[in-house]
């Protein structure tokens, strides 16, 4: 930052919001309080010239956190249903672009505000402050993220809010009753129930070819892979067809 402040003569905005800073050279925006150098063209925006890279020098936009939020929730999401296994997708190349360019583009911000820093110490505004919750949202999802690679936890919690409504359904069944025919909401989960060799499957879909679910206790008559302990007996199951 020099001190050596001189009139702006050009035609400026401040980078914050947008106030004319014309003939000002007391090197802060009147209307906000964010810090410019009248002798450093980069620190206020310039009619006609291109951004600045102290544009990038403030907290991750919405533009980012929302795509960011919304791909976090579809992967706890899928990793809470039997059967939607990450390499049987096609939107996960997508998932994985956005991933790489929310993550530069993190990087970007963070390297430009360290090279702000000196300037924006002298802000007197709450502008250039404001979103800074936004910071925590990539190191959120990616903590996330990383720990659905650790421990399925959103199948075990999903699970176990559903499965009162899962222990009744058996009940009945094994009571004498029809199952429901087609898809039903059970518990947290729409499933299908079928009847394979007298074991009770409720199905939650296909993945490829194999079929998924959760079924009672390790089933003696039909060949099931075990993907998952749930609670108690259920177990969360691939059926091959
Ligand atoms: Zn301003």
């Amino acid at each position: 930052m020099k001190s050596d402040c001189h009139m702006i003569s050009v035609d400026a905005s401040c980078m914050d919001c947008g106030y004319s800073l014309r003939g000002l050279s007391d090197g802060m925006c009147p209307e906000c309080g964010r810090a410019f150098d009248s002798g450093d063209p980069s620190t206020f925006e310039c009619d006609g010239k291109r951004p600045r890279w102290r544009r990038w020098a403030r907290a991750p936009s919405l533009w980012s956190i929302v795509p960011l939020i919304s791909g976090s929730y579809y992967l706890v999401n899928e990793a809470s249903v039997p059967g939607n296994e990450l390499i049987n997708s096609m939107i996960y190349p997508l998932l994985f672009m956005l991933g790489a360019y929310t993550v530069g583009e993190y990087v970007l911000r963070c390297l430009a505000c360290r090279r702000d820093a000196n300037r924006a110490s002298l802000d007197l505004g709450t502008s250039s402050r404001r979103g800074k919750r936004r910071w925590c949202v990539l190191p959120l999802c990616v903590c996330l993220i990383v720990s659905l690679g650790l421990w399925n936890w959103p199948l075990h919690a999903r699970f176990a809010l559903s499965r009162t409504a899962f222990d009744h359904m058996r009940t009945k069944i094994n009571a004498g009753a029809n199952p429901p025919s087609g898809y039903i909401w059970i518990g947290l989960y729409r499933v299908q129930i079928h009847d394979i060799d007298g074991e009770i499957l409720f199905s939650t879909g296909h993945a490829l070819v194999d079929e998924y679910g959760f079924i009672h206790g390790k089933p003696t008559k039909c060949p099931v892979a075990v993907v998952e302990r749930c609670a108690g007996n259920w177990l969360a199951v691939q059926y091959p067809p």
